[in-house]
């Protein structure tokens, strides 16, 4: 049978998704869940700052996959504390038997341009995105390499791809993450366990008040749950990628390092040097991706 009329299920398979109340993260559980899959729905219910909590959002998504016949649990856990990562794991764990799919979703926005940023609002934003996603993932890899098995999503964002005003410590916490899903797909290699990260676009209370209604009504964040469970199934072997999905648009972003110039590495070179030799630095012709950073420090010597 061709792989593109191959169903992708997930029975048997356990997926733990934060910030799975509302938006994107509710997307997912719903696909999930309706393709066979015991679902985590974590959230705790925080409004969109990340201030306060409800269990209500969690609850609803739970009785929505019940109501469609499926199973499912609610954690209402933090992301952004250890205990919170660890317990929803164990329960996901403890419920279920086993951990397949984990999904870093769970996020908060607190706009403000950097000259007017307060240590608070640096720390709210990281302590969700980057900090929350190491609470989740450390325990999650430790099954998942016991099980020999695990897909792992981080979510990017455009604004941590490229860059956006106001956003510094959401870009920061967001192109963070890249990082750590590199990592995390070199460290969990050898035990069957891929790591990818997506930057997805969608309407949801993140966007809503951002864009017209003419843009958001083409941002359905069901759209984007196809790459999250074709990336998260065991017939995907893709890891260590990055992905922009929404508006009617697919594709890959890539890191690339330019061929550059050589240099004697045992004579500093003068400043003024650098301008003679300023656009053959800049040119990316040639550019080239690499696996990880000895592949990189090596291919240097080569
Ligand atoms: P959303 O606000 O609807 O969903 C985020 C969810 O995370 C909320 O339900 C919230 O209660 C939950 N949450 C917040 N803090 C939490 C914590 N400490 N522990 C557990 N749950 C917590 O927004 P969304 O648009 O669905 O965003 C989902 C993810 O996608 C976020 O990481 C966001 O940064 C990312 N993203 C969204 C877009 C977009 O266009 N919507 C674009 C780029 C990235």
């Amino acid at each position: 049978m061709d792989q593109e009329k191959k169903p992708i299920r997930f029975d048997d398979q356990v997926v733990l998704i934060t910030g799975a109340g509302g938006g994107l993260g509710r997307a997912y559980a719903l696909e999930f869940a309706r393709r066979g899959a015991k679902v985590v729905v974590n959230d705790i219910g925080a409004a969109r700052d990340g201030a306060g909590n409800s269990e209500g959002p969690a609850a609803q998504v739970v009785e929505e996959i019940l109501a469609m016949g499926g199973e499912a649990i609610a954690s209402m856990d933090s992301v952004a504390d250890p205990d919170g990562g660890e317990a929803m794991v164990a329960s996901a764990v403890g419920t279920f038997g086993r951990l397949d799919v984990l999904v870093n979703n769970a996020g908060n926005l607190k706009d403000v341009s950097l000259v007017k940023m307060q240590p608070q609002d640096w720390n709210a934003v990281l302590d969700v995105h980057l900090k929350g996603a190491f609470c989740v993932t450390a325990p999650a890899l430790r099954v998942m390499k016991n099980q020999n098995y695990g897909r792992i999503l981080f979510t990017t964002s455009a604004a941590g791809l490229y860059g956006n005003f106001g956003q510094s410590h959401y870009a920061a916490a967001k192109m963070g993450l890249v990082g750590m899903m590199q990592s995390v797909c070199i460290e969990g290699r050898k035990n069957n366990i891929q790591a990818n990260a997506i930057a997805p676009l969608a309407a949801s209370r993140m966007t809503e008040d951002l864009l017209p209604p003419e843009v958001l009504e083409n941002m359905d964040p069901a759209t984007v749950a196809p790459l999250v469970l074709w990336l998260c199934s065991s017939a995907c072997g893709e890891s260590g990628s990055i992905f922009n999905m929404g508006l009617g648009c697919l594709n890959r972003v890539q890191l690339v390092t330019g061929r550059g110039v050589r240099f004697d590495p045992k004579k500093a070179m003068a400043p003024e040097e650098l301008a003679g030799m300023w656009p053959e630095v800049l040119s990316m012709e040639g550019a080239a991706a690499y696996s990880d950073m000895n592949a990189f420090i090596f291919g240097l010597f080569s």
